[in-house]
């Protein structure tokens, strides 16, 4: 390409050539694990017993010991696992459940899917987590539940929704899956709600490529969970006897199958004792990668919660004054650092009001549904909030966090150089347009 500028996107020389430490993870003991299951005879918790405890059910162990919780139900993805917790708490078809403007799409999708209604509220400037006041506005006689999700780095208010949902006597479900391992006074997020639930989809900070968790300290919600991931099926109580069954039919709900395969639970088993490790790590780099940005004017972070003990960096996220970058759409300036640094920098999600891939009005599930339609209408919610984040707010990927202080020192560079020249990248906001 030929060079009509100084920034890497209009052919200039990028700020850096070398790539960035690597996600996902995995070692010799990873491989170890999965080569157990391979020459086990048993893939699936649904497979006969073979003798040996199933990788699912000691990636269950650890998950809820890791949490401090009693029980937990892996999944085949994030979304099953918000599924199940929904169809536990007994959110039906019709209901409304309050989901966060600004978020993954599955948040929304999940609960459409089993054809309740996502009322999508508006987010908190300062974290981009959903936003008290406006939930509670939001809250009908038609409420069933709360899906709190703790977004990029940022942990959800979580004392006022404990406290908007028992007044409400809603159940509160946290979605961690953005934030796992982070820790608010004392406790690990996901405990504080009756159901957690979590995605370990190949970007997040625990991972088996697809899967997922739900977590809870209630007996019967467990039991429920059981029987909606497998079919109505749940384990024995007894350990049965090689080459039997080990789950036991029961139907007392209308489960499906959403179990985690023997291949994921023993990656996840595997990575798990790693989290707290890792995530302190990419704290670290974090901080200093925040600081370095300080010193450039208009680039700050998020707020850390009062009480905040641990952080999850899923995505750093900072917030941009656009008038310290030439005025530049986000976009442009996304497209210019990543360009410099070779790694994908992105604006915020869309909001879900007007998110191409929250079509819930084109679903068979909700034409079905004639007199209802417009409650699905994604355009009916105003989120100002989350548009404001959405127009200059960007998130850097975690992996770059898991480097050295020399890493973030040229993420910084990338920064300052793209502010540096971004009369550049005006011009090509101009040609856009
Ligand atoms: C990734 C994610 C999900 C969806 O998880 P899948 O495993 O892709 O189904 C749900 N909620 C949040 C907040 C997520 O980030």
């Amino acid at each position: 390409m030929q060079s009509t500028g100084t920034l890497a996107l209009l052919g200039g020389q990028p700020v850096r050539q070398k790539d960035f430490a690597s996600w996902p993870r995995a070692d010799k003991n990873t491989e170890l694990n999965l080569l157990e299951v391979l020459y086990s005879q048993r893939w699936a918790i649904s497979g006969p017993y073979t003798g040996a405890k199933s990788f699912e059910r000691r990636f269950a162990e650890a998950y809820a010991a890791f949490h401090k919780v009693q029980y937990c139900v892996p999944t085949a993805n994030g979304s099953s696992a918000i599924t199940i917790a929904l169809e536990a708490v007994d959110v039906r078809a019709g209901d409304e459940v309050l989901v966060p403007g600004l978020t993954w799409v599955a948040c929304a999708s999940a609960v459409a899917g089993i054809g309740a209604i996502p009322i999508i509220v508006d987010v908190e400037p300062e974290t981009l987590c959903m936003s008290l006041p406006a939930a509670r506005q939001a809250i009908t006689a038609r409420t069933r539940a709360i899906l709190l999700v703790h977004q990029f780095c940022t942990i959800a208010d979580i004392a006022g929704f404990v406290q908007l949902a028992a007044e409400h006597n809603l159940p509160l479900i946290e979605d961690c899956s953005q934030a796992h391992g982070a820790q608010w006074q004392g406790r690990r997020v996901g405990t504080f709600g009756v159901v957690g639930v979590a995605s370990m989809q190949q970007t997040k900070v625990l991972t088996s490529g697809e899967g997922g968790a739900a977590i809870t300290n209630d007996p019967y919600l467990y039991d429920r969970m059981q029987q909606l991931r497998a079919d109505g099926r749940r384990y024995t109580a007894q350990v049965p006897a090689a080459g039997e069954m080990e789950l036991e039919e029961i139907g007392s709900v209308q489960g499906r199958n959403y179990c985690l395969s023997e291949f994921q639970s023993a990656i996840l088993l595997d990575r798990l004792p790693h989290l707290d490790t890792e995530n302190h790590l990419r704290e670290q780099n974090a901080a200093y990668l925040l600081s370095l940005l300080s010193t450039l004017g208009g680039v700050t972070g998020l707020a850390r919660r009062p009480g905040t003990e641990q952080t999850t960096y899923y995505h750093f996220c900072v917030r941009l004054q656009r008038e310290a970058f030439g005025q530049c759409s986000i976009e442009a300036i996304t497209h210019a650092l990543t360009a410099e640094l070779g790694i994908l920098i992105e604006p915020v999600d869309t909001p879900l009001n007007k998110n191409i891939l929250y079509n819930p009005l084109n679903s068979p599930r909700t034409a079905a549904l004639a007199e209802i339609r417009a409650q699905f209408d994604p355009t009916r919610f105003h989120l100002p909030n989350a548009d404001e984040a959405r127009s200059c707010c960007l998130t850097i990927p975690h992996r770059v966090l898991l480097g050295d202080h020399a890493d973030m020192e040229s993420i910084a560079a990338g920064f300052a150089k793209v502010q540096r020249y971004s009369h550049e990248l005006s011009c090509i906001d101009q040609e856009r347009k």
